[in-house]
C-alpha cells in the first residue's frame, strides 16, 4: 500500500525482525522517518540499514519493552532526534513456552504479560504523552487472532493477546477527542522467525499449518505491515478503537 508520509515519523517496537521489521520498512517506504526499538541490536540495526537503503532517515534505540524507564528513554530518544512521533507500531512480543494452565512456570507466565501487555501498556503511555503535545498522532497494536479465539497450551500468550484487545479500545476512548486513534491488528499464521521457533522449521509442521488455514496459505509480514500502514493514513481517519483480522479467514 502506498501512501504519503513524507516528514512524519514511525516508532515500532520488535521491528529488530518479522511483522515488525516488514512495517518498519514499510513506513520508511512510504517516506517516514523510523525509529526501531527491540532488544536484538545487531538485528535491529540491519533493519534501518534497510530502512536507510529507502532513502529516509532511521535509528535504532534498544529497548525492553517490559521495562519502564527503557520506554520513557525511547520516547524521549525519538522526540529529541526527530521532534515528534506521528506512528507507534507496538508490537513487540514473544509467544512464550508451550504448557498446560495448570503446570505454566509462574516466571515465565509474568514474562509473557510483561512484554506483551504491560510493554503495550508501557507504550502507549508515553507515546500518548508525546502525541497529546504535538496534538494528535496514531498508534497501531498487535494483537493475534488469540486476542478473540483460545488456544491450547499458551494460556498467558492469548491472555496478552485478549488485553491487548481491550486496552486499545480503552485508550481509543479516553483519547478521542485529542487527535489521537488507536487501533490493533489480529494477525492469522504469519511466515516469521516466531513460527519457525515454534515449529523447529521443520516443513512438514508449516504445511500442516498453511492447510489448516481457510486460505490454504500462511500470510507474510508484508502483508500485515499493509494493515498497519492503511491504520495510520488518513484513509481510515475515522476508524478507532478496533481491532482489525488480518488472518487469511482464520476469524471468519
Ligand atoms: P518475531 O519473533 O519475528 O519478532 C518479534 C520481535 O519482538 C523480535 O525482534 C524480538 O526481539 C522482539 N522482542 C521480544 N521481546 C521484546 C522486548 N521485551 N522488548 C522489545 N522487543 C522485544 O515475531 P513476529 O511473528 O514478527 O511477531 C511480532 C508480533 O506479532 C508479536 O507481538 C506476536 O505475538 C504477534 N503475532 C505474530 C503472529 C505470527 O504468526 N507470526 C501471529 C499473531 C500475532
Amino acid at each position: 500500500m502506498v501512501v504519503q508520509f513524507n516528514g512524519k515519523v514511525a516508532l515500532v517496537t520488535g521491528g529488530a525482525s518479522g511483522i515488525g521489521r516488514a512495517a518498519a520498512l514499510a513506513f520508511a517506504r512510504n517516506g517516514a522517518k523510523v525509529v526501531v526499538a527491540d532488544v536484538l541490536q545487531a538485528e535491529g540495526e540491519e533493519t534501518v540499514a534497510l530502512a536507510r537503503a529507502e532513502n529516509t532517515d532511521a535509528m535504532f534505540v534498544p529497548t525492553d519493552v517490559s521495562q519502564r524507564a527503557a520506554v520513557e528513554a525511547l520516547v524521549a530518544t525519538a522526540v529529541d532526534y526527530y521532534g515528534r512521533i506521528d506512528f507507534a507500531f507496538n508490537n513487540a512480543g514473544i509467544s512464550g513456552p508451550q504448557a498446560m494452565l495448570v503446570d505454566y512456570p509462574e516466571e515465565m507466565w509474568d514474562r509473557v504479560i510483561d512484554i506483551n501487555l504491560k510493554g503495550v501498556w508501557l507504550c502507549m503511555k508515553y507515546e500518548i504523552q508525546q502525541m497529546l503535545r504535538q496534538g494528535g498522532g496514531v498508534i497501531v497494536n498487535t494483537s493475534s487472532t488469540t486476542g478473540q479465539l483460545g488456544s491450547r497450551r499458551v494460556s498467558p500468550y492469548v491472555a496478552s493477546k485478549h488485553g491487548i484487545v481491550g486496552l486499545t479500545k480503552a485508550a481509543a476512548l479516553e483519547y478521542a477527542r485529542d487527535n489521537i486513534r488507536v487501533n490493533a491488528v489480529l494477525p492469522g499464521t504469519i511466515h516469521t522467525p516466531l513460527i519457525d521457533r515454534l515449529t523447529g522449521g521443520d516443513e512438514r509442521v508449516l504445511a500442516q499449518f498453511a492447510e489448516s488455514e481457510p486460505v490454504g496459505r500462511l500470510g507474510t509480514p508484508e502483508e500485515v505491515a499493509s494493515a498497519v500502514i492503511w491504520l495510520c493514513s488518513d484513509g481510515a481517519s475515522f476508524v478507532t478503537g478496533t481491532s482489525l483480522a488480518v488472518d487469511g479467514g482464520r476469524l471468519a
